[in-house]
């Protein structure tokens, strides 16, 4: 059987694929400044184990220079370079990877951070450029090559001339078209902010030269040219450095850096988990409710990281729902990432971390509750409303987690409470944990059914939020306490309630029977109460629903 090669028309291939993977052309910055980044780690490793290469840190880093008149943007690095194979391995062949070949075979060296693996960043270049030139001058060599293509034609190679080792990357930037303007990217501004975007923790400094006027020096109203070259990243990421080094201050900062809200945030949290998943993360609780919070619009998700490198903004699998209000950022190495590194390839790692953020999270909120009573109560005026929702979401399932963290006003002075606290000072003989429902603590009071369960000395549970009812249902039990509603029916505190209404019963069976066809449809049956002090009447029901919930249930659109 005669084996053939499969043929493909590289040139749509690659046209496809760069097309087709990348969301926004802007990444290709970000692609060839993680590039460069790679060949001065590679230095670097090489410097670990040779003892001939010193690795001085200030000669490496990476140089951004836009030239509007030329139309080109050019990359430099003082990496490792390209050898003239290196050069056709690596970018004459789409998805070969100098890279991943680099870290399989310093696999036994610890911590590495080389970025590349799938070898096809290089090529979003061409998203943005005609021509890309590259020119490279390898580690240990004395000649240099330029590698030069059009993105569909092939490429060219041929020697040239580099002084010092590594690569000059040279795009020729796009002309603008009816439906596309490429000027962005010869723009100093808009290079700055994609490369703090994307690139602001890249280890070397990334630099350009940064032009402008100036008053001169001495003069009041002259000014000067002036050019300075400016590093443009800050490089180490606040979540790398040891939390004694950081003050809440430093904290703050970063949350409005980040733009994660204008508020001062209650609380952060700084992971450096190192276990079975290794990860850095800094979050936040806000203070308060960001304004579009109870409504549609509002997109929860954690800003996540691959080995310093922005991938994904709003990464929602990071956080359950019930913790959509936590603000912050995830970074790690052993994610496994897609081709265009906008997404992951399997959710296994980010699931273990999801998880451990969630239990972080949890700890978290409970030593505030423990420790930072007023805080806490802060944090729950804003998100205790999304807690409860928890509760109540995916059948109850998530009650474990939560109802330590729930809170109600209650009847002991009127202050909120936890179900902890509630059964702490429960009188021996009372047997349920009693709430009433209603619009406010106001009309709560003046219901009549409370009235007995306060004079038993028992606490009574205020729900004025319409979750809250909904939320205890699932809930159900409390460290063996069930909930009871002071508007049900059997309220476990009459013990002769029973016969003593039954000896009423007879007494006023006419004026029973009179008021039940008088109120038919509207109440099942009318029986006289004991329950009652000062009120003349009450409502009460059988079953499991309470009038509250009712009257929600009504109001819901169907
Ligand atoms: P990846 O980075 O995923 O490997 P790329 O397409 O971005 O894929 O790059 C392909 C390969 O080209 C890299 O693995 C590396 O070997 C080489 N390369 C690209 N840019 C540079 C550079 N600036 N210096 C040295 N080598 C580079
Ligand atoms: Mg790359």
């Amino acid at each position: 059987m005669e084996k053939k090669q499969f043929q493909a028309e590289s040139k749509r291939l690659l046209e496809m694929m760069i097309n087709s993977i990348y969301t926004q052309r802007e990444i290709f910055l970000r692609e060839l400044i993680s590039n460069s980044s790679d060949a001065i780690d590679k230095i670097y490793y090489k410097a670990l184990t040779d003892d001939s290469l010193v690795f001085d840190k200030d000669s490496y880093f990476i140089k951004v220079i836009a030239d509007k008149t030329n139309r080109t943007l050019t990359i430099r690095d003082t990496g490792i370079g390209m050898t003239k194979e290196d050069l056709e391995n690596n970018l004459g062949i789409i998805a070969k990877s100098g890279s991943l070949a680099f870290k399989k075979d310093n696999e036994a060296k610890d911590g590495h951070n080389i970025i590349g693996q799938f070898g096809v960043g290089f090529y979003s270049a061409f998203m943005v450029a005609d021509v890309v030139t590259v020119t490279s001058k390898a580690l240990g060599s004395d000649t240099a090559y330029k590698w030069e293509s059009t993105g569909t034609d092939g490429y060219t190679i041929e020697a040239a001339e580099k002084d010092s080792v590594g690569t000059e990357i040279v795009l020729q930037i796009k002309a603008n078209t009816e439906d596309d303007n490429y000027d962005e990217f010869l723009d100093e501004y808009r290079l700055k902010a994609i490369i703090k975007k994307y690139s602001d923790f890249i280890r070397y400094p990334i630099k350009m030269d940064v032009a402008g006027k100036r008053l001169k020096e001495g003069t009041e109203d002259e000014f000067e040219d002036y050019q300075d070259e400016q590093q443009l990243n800050s490089m180490v990421p606040i979540w790398r450095k040891n939390k004694s080094e950081l003050t809440p201050e430093d904290y703050e900062k970063f949350y409005h850096e980040k733009h994660y809200g204008f508020d001062k945030p209650l609380k952060h949290i700084h992971v450096s988990a190192d276990g079975a998943v290794v990860y850095q993360a800094i979050l936040f609780v806000p203070e308060s409710m960001p304004f579009d919070y109870y409504s549609k619009e509002y997109e929860k998700g954690l800003e996540l990281y691959a080995n310093g490198v922005l991938i994904m903004n709003k990464c929602a699998d990071l956080l359950p729902d019930y913790f959509s209000f936590v603000k912050g950022m995830v970074d790690s190495e052993s994610l496994s990432l897609n081709i265009s590194r906008e997404m992951l390839q399997h959710d296994r790692q980010l699931k273990l971390i999801a998880k451990n953020i969630q239990s972080k999270i949890k700890s978290q909120l409970q030593s505030m509750l423990k420790d930072e009573r007023e805080k806490y109560e802060t944090f729950y005026k804003s998100f205790g409303r999304q807690l409860k929702f928890g509760v109540y979401s995916d059948y109850g399932t998530h009650k474990d987690v939560l109802q330590d963290l729930l809170m109600f006003h209650s009847s002991n002075e009127k202050k909120l409470v936890t179900l902890d606290e509630y059964i702490a000072r429960m009188p021996e003989d009372q047997k349920y944990i009693y709430y009433a429902s209603g619009e406010s603590m106001e009309r709560i009071d003046k219901l009549p059914q409370t009235e007995i369960v306060t004079d038993k000395g028992y606490e009574i549970l205020y729900f004025t939020d319409d979750i809250d009812e909904f939320a205890i249902k699932m809930i159900m039990t409390y460290k063996e306490k069930e909930f009871k509603s002071v508007s049900s029916g059997d309220l476990g505190i009459e013990a002769d309630d029973k016969s003593e209404t039954e000896a009423d019963k007879s007494e006023n069976k006419e004026l029973f029977d009179y008021m039940t066809s008088l109120l038919s449809g509207k109440v099942s049956n009318v029986k006289a109460s004991k329950r009652l002090k000062k009120h003349p009447v009450c409502l009460s029901t059988d079953g499991d629903m309470t009038i509250e919930m009712e009257k929600i249930l009504n109001a819901m659109p169907n």
